[in-house]
């Protein structure tokens, strides 16, 4: 399962604003885009003006990095939103935000998705009361995630539990004192916290 293992706060830097990929250091003044904000590289200063080509590419770049997709999959994603019924560009940032991973994350169970992912990878949750260990699978209206039983008592799931202060979506319902949450309805542009232009990585895939 191929994952981009290089310097996170540079995808950031790249696309000129937060991604929260770091967790709780992207809420500090540690982080990298509050301290400098230029592309990263010795000509990152150097701001040139894009073209339409470059501003679909830098869109569909900023989507993948932030939920951490690589191109094949997302191009993917992209193919199964295209046969929906719908608006594909809304269709590509309903099935994102339901990958496993970032159900996990967005219920409050990880401090960001890649931390998600790898508690997913490593076992420590269900789906359905059933082992379940594939982060990119997308998960539909109905699912319950929750911690596996012998996870329950791991010290970052007690703090998780006993800290739990964020505000899911309201496609999601929480119940942190069970270790456990569920999808209840389908996520909408609406509730992605990120500002995306999605009409621009249509055009990106359509030419
Ligand atoms: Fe991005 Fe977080 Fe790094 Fe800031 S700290 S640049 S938001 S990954």
């Amino acid at each position: 399962m191929a994952r981009y293992t290089g310097p996170v706060c540079r995808l950031c830097r790249r696309e000129g604003l937060k991604l929260y990929l770091k967790g709780d250091r992207c809420y500090t003044d540690k982080c990298s885009i509050g301290r400098r904000n230029s592309a990263p590289g010795q000509h990152g200063q150097n701001k040139k003006k894009l073209t339409n080509h470059g501003i679909q590419l830098r869109e569909k770049q900023k989507v993948k990095r932030y939920y951490g997709v690589l191109e094949g999959q997302f191009a993917e994603y992209f193919n199964i939103a295209n046969k929906m019924q719908g608006v594909t560009g809304n269709n590509l940032l309903s099935l994102l935000e339901q990958r496993f991973d970032n159900v996990v994350y967005r219920l409050g169970f990880a401090a960001s998705r890649a931390e998600a992912r790898q508690l997913v990878v490593h076992g420590h949750f269900t789906l359905n009361g059933k082992k379940a260990d594939v982060p990119s699978m997308i998960l539909k209206v109905g699912d319950e995630i929750a911690v596996k039983e012998t996870s329950k008592s791991l010290p970052k799931f007690k703090s998780i539990v006993e800290n739990h202060k964020v505000t899911v979506a309201q496609w999601l319902q929480v119940e942190p004192d069970n270790f456990k949450g569920r999808i209840i309805a389908i996520p909408t542009k609406a509730d992605i916290e990120l500002p995306i232009e999605e009409h621009l990585i249509v055009e990106w895939y359509s030419k």
